[in-house]
């Protein structure tokens, strides 16, 4: 497989104010591609080469720290990339609304649930919307694990994530992630989110 840094969906700037550009542009220049160029590196020489990435992560416990924790930060950051829009925030329509109703009530206990996720988490990591059997189900992990890996224990294939690592917002908001968070959902890309879900169901 040719393991490439994919280009942002959308300029460095182009969610602001809730995201500064130069945040995004330290995000996904150097830290993603930093995570990328390990991840190689990790497999370069290996028989992982060959393989896709869910394939390499399902077994991630098998593979070692260097592919569990660049090769989660590469696909994590392909997600909260995906995850977010110039024009996203409000709320998703169609299926996934229903799903969210189902499984959390409604679309503000769901984000109330995810906030506190987010905010709660301790220490570094992403929390991830995933679906599962026609609802969907918010799953937090530490680090750059990823709910595709055999190391978590709440399993799936996430539809949404995002990132709580300081990097993603100490310098606009320092120590105040509960901003970050709450300015995040301004920017919540529903429309390629419900996407996923309806190719997942
Ligand atoms: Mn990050």
């Amino acid at each position: 497989m040719a393991f490439e840094l994919p280009d942002l969906p959308y300029d460095y700037d182009a969610l602001e104010p809730y995201i500064d550009g130069r945040t995004m542009e330290i995000h996904h220049d150097k830290h993603h591609n930093a995570y990328l160029t390990k991840f190689k590196k990790a497999i370069e020489g290996t028989e992982l080469e060959d393989q896709d990435l869910e394939t390499i992560l399902a077994k991630a416990g098998q593979h070692g720290a260097g592919v569990r924790n660049q090769g989660g930060g590469y696909l994590n950051h392909i997600i909260f990339w995906e995850s977010m829009s110039p024009s996203g925030g409000g709320k998703p329509q169609g299926k996934l609304a229903e799903a969210i109703d189902t499984s959390f009530g409604s679309f503000d206990d769901f984000k109330e649930k995810f906030t506190g996720e987010a905010t709660g988490l301790f220490g570094s990591g992403f929390v991830w919307l995933v679906p599962d059997a026609g609802k969907v189900k918010i799953v937090s992990t530490p680090n750059q694990d990823n709910p595709v890996m055999d190391v978590v224990s709440e399993s799936g294939k996430p539809i949404m994530g995002l990132d709580v690592w300081e990097h993603a917002f100490y310098l606009k908001y320092q120590n105040r992630k509960p901003e970050y968070v709450d300015a995040w959902w301004n920017v919540v890309n529903w429309d390629g989110i419900s996407k996923k879900f309806d190719a997942a169901s």
